[in-house]
C-alpha cells in the first residue's frame, strides 16, 4: 500500500490528507496542534509524534504549512535527514519562489525527487478534492508527482522547474486581487451614478470588462448567488490570505526589479482592509471598504 506521510493538517491540509486515505493510501498524519493529529486518526490515518517519525518509510511526502520559513524548518530538520532516498517530496504550501527553490536544491543535491505544487481553491476544494495544482518538478519526474497528487485535485498543471509552481500561484493571484479591486470600484462608480448593479452586471459580463471577478464571484451581492457577497462576505478566501500572496507577488517583483504599480497598489488597499479588522472577509469585501461601509 503506498504511503503518505502529511504535514500540516490546518484548514487546507486536513481535507487533503483525507482525501489521500479514502483513495487507499495509508497516510500517517503530523501537525504541531494535537487536536488536529487527533482528528485525523478519528479519520482513519495514523498520527505520528513528529513530523521526523512522519516521514520515515514514507513513499510520498506532503506539507501543507503557513509559509516559507515553516516549510525550509521542517524541510532541514526532519525530512531530508529521515526519508527514503526514493520518496517523493511535495511541498503544496503558498511560499516565496526563493525558500522553494532552496528546499528542492537541498533536496535534489540529497539525491530526492521534489517538487513545489501550490493550489488553487479554498477549503471547499481541498475537502472535495477537487483543487487546482502548479506543480514545479524536472519534466521527467511530473508523471510520478501528478500521480501523487490525483486523489486531491481537479486540476494538476506542470508549470515548469522547480519555483515554477510558486511563480505561477503569485502571478496569478496577484492578477486576481487586482481584478478584484477593479471590478469592485466599477460597482462603487456605478452606485453613485445611479447605474442599477444588476444592469451594469448584465451589460459588463457581456462587454469587454467581463472577468472572473464580474462573472464568477461577483462582489455586488445578488447577480451570482454562490458568491460570498451573498453571505455578508463569510467564506469564501480571507482577505488576509490576499495579502499574504500579494505580499509574496509584490517581495518576488521588488527581488527581479518587474514593474507591478497595480499590484503594489492592490497590496496596500488589502493592508488597509486587514488593519481595519476585516482580515477573516472574504476579499471582495474590499467593495465595502470603497463603499466606506467597513
Ligand atoms: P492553517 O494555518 O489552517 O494550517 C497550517 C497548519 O500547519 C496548522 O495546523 C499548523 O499547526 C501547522 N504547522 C505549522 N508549523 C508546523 C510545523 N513546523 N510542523 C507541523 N505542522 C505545522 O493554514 P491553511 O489555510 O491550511 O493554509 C496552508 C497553506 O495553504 C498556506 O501556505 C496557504 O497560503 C495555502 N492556501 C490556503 C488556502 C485557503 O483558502 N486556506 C487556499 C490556497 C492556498
Amino acid at each position: 500500500m503506498t504511503r503518505v506521510a502529511f504535514i500540516g493538517l490546518g484548514n487546507m491540509g486536513s481535507g487533503m490528507a483525507a482525501n489521500q486515505a479514502k483513495a487507499g493510501r495509508e497516510v500517517v498524519a503530523y501537525d504541531l496542534n494535537a487536536e488536529a493529529v487527533a482528528r485525523a486518526t478519528e479519520q482513519g490515518m495514523t498520527g505520528a509524534a513528529s513530523a521526523a517519525e512522519a516521514v520515515k518509510d514514507a513513499d510520498i511526502v506532503i506539507t501543507m504549512l503557513p509559509a516559507g520559513k515553516h516549510v525550509s524548518s521542517v524541510y532541514l530538520e526532519s525530512i531530508l535527514p529521515n526519508a527514503r532516498k526514493d520518496a517523493l517530496l511535495i511541498d503544496c504550501s503558498t511560499i516565496d519562489v526563493d525558500s522553494a527553490r532552496t528546499v528542492a536544491r537541498d533536496a535534489s543535491m540529497q539525491g530526492f525527487r521534489a517538487a513545489d505544487a501550490p493550489v488553487s481553491g479554498g477549503t471547499a476544494a481541498a475537502t472535495g478534492g477537487t483543487l487546482t495544482f502548479m506543480v514545479g518538478c524536472r519534466e521527467q519526474d511530473f508523471a510520478d508527482f501528478e500521480d501523487a497528487l490525483k486523489p486531491m485535485a481537479k486540476a494538476i498543471i506542470h508549470a515548469g522547474s522547480n519555483g515554477a509552481g510558486q511563480a505561477a500561484k503569485i502571478c496569478n493571484n496577484m492578477l486576481l486581487g487586482i481584478s478584484m479591486i477593479g471590478t469592485c470600484e466599477a460597482f462603487a462608480l456605478a452606485e453613485r451614478l445611479g447605474l442599477d448593479a444588476q444592469k451594469f452586471f448584465d451589460i459588463a459580463s457581456k462587454a469587454s470588462g467581463q472577468c472572473w471577478s464580474l462573472t464568477s464571484y461577483c462582489p455586488w451581492p445578488g447577480p451570482v448567488p454562490a458568491a460570498p457577497s451573498n453571505r455578508d462576505y463569510e467564506g469564501g478566501f480571507a482577505a488576509a490570505m490576499m495579502l499574504k500572496d500579494l505580499t509574496l507577488a509584490q517581495d518576488a517583483a521588488e527581488a527581479m526589479g518587474a514593474s507591478t504599480p497595480l499590484g503594489g497598489g492592490a497590496e496596500a488597499l488589502f493592508k488597509e482592509l486587514v488593519g481595519r479588522g476585516h482580515g477573516g472577509k472574504d476579499f471582495s469585501a474590499i467593495l465595502e471598504m470603497l463603499r466606506g461601509k467597513l
